[in-house]
Formats: C-alpha cells, structure tokens, sequence
C-alpha cells in the first residue's frame, strides 16, 4: 500500500512544480483573462486610477492583497491602503501600526498613501461588532481626501471568515449604496473554499477556469508572478511572522492569485 501513497506524493509535488512554473513564467503580474475591460482607463486624460484597498488589520493587505496590489501597481494605478484598526487584540497595536508602514515600503506604496485608524468604537476582535455606518464614513472621508475612484475590499465571507473582515465588506456596501452614488467602481476579493485556499499554486487551473468561462458577471484572476514580495511584505509584520504564518503563506494561494469580481450591492 506504501507505493500508493508514494505516487500520491510525487503526483502532488509534480503538479505544484508544474502549477508555481505556470505561475512565474510571466514577466510581470498579469490578469487572466487578458482584458482591457479589467479597470480601463477613466475618462479624460486618466490613464490610471486612485485605487482604495479597505482592510481590517494590519497583514491582511499583505496576507491576502499582494496579487492585486502588485498587479495594479505594474498598471501604473496608485494603490491607497485605509486600515481600519490597529490589530490591537494582543496589545501589539502600534507595534502593528508600524509594521503596517514596513510591508508598504516592501509592495513600494507611499506613507502618505496609508492610513491606520484607531477608533475606539472599530477594536480588533472575533466579538467585536463594527458599526456599518461609520465604517462607511470613514471610507467617504478618505475617498475625498485622495480623490479615489476604485475600491478593493473583502467579499462579504471576507477571506478568513473574521466579523471584522466581513463588517469592513458591508461598511464598503453601506458607502456604495448612500454615498457612493455610481461615481465609485468597487472590487471584492473571491473567499475560497478551504481546499482552494490552501493548494497554493495549483488553484491557478481552477482560477483561470472560472474567470476565462465567467460572462454575466466577470470574475478576472490576478496572478502574482513574483510571490517572494508577498513573503517580504509578510515577513515586515515581524510580530506576526510566526511559524504557522509562514506556513500560511507558502501554502495560501491568495500569495500566488487573486480573484476579483464586482462588489453586489
Ligand atoms: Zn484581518
């Protein structure tokens, strides 16, 4: 029975050497399928647009953004980052603030382009519940503040399952809806299922199968062609870099893709 298992293995291996070669024989990120109608060009002179990643805390733009953030970036898109909290659950709030501004010097998005909120009423925490309408205010604010008119954010499962992940999804859906008025195109990260999630490079077949057979409602895959820089931008969260998120990075295969499909309000 042992040479059963052992093909089993060698199978898996091959097909995630084959899958991680798929993935780094581009020259740069890339959107599958390829498509100019992937965030074309605004009217006017606008070649490229302010782009708004809203996250909960501190990592998960490096967790579980790095695909899109690099592809945008190799678009010539400017790439905002609203934090909306510290990630103060163990006490490490400004430790995490900082480390924050680290990843960001790694995915090479400007300080001034960054913001961590630390209001008392948006805590990190399972049991914390984070109040939509000021979520939505906040994004209105910084929306203003740097002229944004594309949104990236979690879905509505929001990639772990974690309540601020989701309320950060609905906060973004409330802004949409009152304040957003159509001016603002907005994106959500695809959660996957947990074998999806965790087969690395592999779910690169799955990905590009879905969104070259998606029509009615679009779903593009961004493909990380250098998932090193989503190890460096995690690896600055030093306080967070412990074994079992290693682990998760090399297995993730949010490192390696990411599926965006429009925010349904
Ligand atoms: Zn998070």
């Amino acid at each position: 029975m042992a040479w059963i298992w052992m093909v089993f293995a060698a199978g898996a291996i091959l097909l995630w050497a084959i899958s991680l070669g798929r993935i780094l024989s581009s020259t740069s990120p890339s959107c599958v399928p390829p498509t100019p109608h992937f965030m074309p060009p605004l009217r006017g002179n606008r070649m490229s647009r302010n782009v708004l990643l809203v996250v909960a805390h501190p990592d998960d733009e490096s967790m579980f953004f790095a695909p899109s953030i690099l592809f945008l970036k190799s678009k010539g898109h400017s790439i905002h980052i609203l934090c909306m909290s510290q990630g103060n659950a163990d006490g490490l709030g400004n430790t995490r603030k900082e480390e924050l501004y680290q990843a960001c010097d790694t995915l090479k998005i400007p300080h001034e382009q960054v913001k961590v909120l630390d209001h008392p009423k948006l805590q990190d925490g399972f049991h914390e519940k984070w109040d939509h309408g000021l979520l939505s205010e906040l994004t209105m604010e910084h929306t203003q503040l740097w002229a944004i008119d594309t949104i990236v954010t979690f879905d509505s499962y929001g990639v772990s399952g974690h309540p601020n992940h989701k309320d950060v999804h609905h906060g973004i859906c409330k802004f949409l809806h009152e304040k957003g008025q159509g001016n603002i195109e907005a994106w959500e990260l695809a959660s996957l299922n947990i074998l999806r999630k965790y087969s690395g490079p592999v779910d690169i077949w799955l990905s590009s199968l879905i969104s070259f057979s998606s029509s009615k409602q679009p779903i593009y895959t961004l493909v990380n062609n250098s998932p090193s820089r989503s190890y460096e931008a995690m690896a600055a969260h030093r306080s967070q870099w412990v074994w079992f998120r290693r682990l998760f990075v090399m297995f993730s295969s949010y490192t390696y893709m990411n599926m965006l499909q429009k925010v349904n309000m």
